[in-house]
């Protein structure tokens, strides 16, 4: 995983606990050298457990937001969906 756009695309299958260790530990490796996505990984990961525990009607709009405008200059990816209605 060289790129921030591979990373992103993996994110949320990492995430979901749907990667085999092999990989868990290039998403891990990126996360190391990548502070940017380190940080997203950090929110997209409170967001998630968020959602889990089906109390995201009480996660802050600009929260959400942020977390969209993060992914949309720095991924340049439309692959990772929150999970919203
Ligand atoms: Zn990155």
């Amino acid at each position: 995983m060289k790129t921030c756009k591979e990373f992103c695309d993996n994110l949320s299958d990492y995430l979901d606990g749907e990667m085999s260790s092999d990989e868990c530990r290039l998403i891990e490796d990126h996360l190391a050298m990548c502070p940017p996505c380190a940080l997203m990984y950090e929110c997209l990961k409170t967001t998630v457990s968020i959602c889990e525990k089906g109390v995201s009607e009480d996660m802050p709009e600009d929260v959400k937001e942020r977390l969209k405008v993060f992914l949309r200059t720095h991924c340049k990816s439309d692959r990772l969906k929150f999970r919203e209605e």
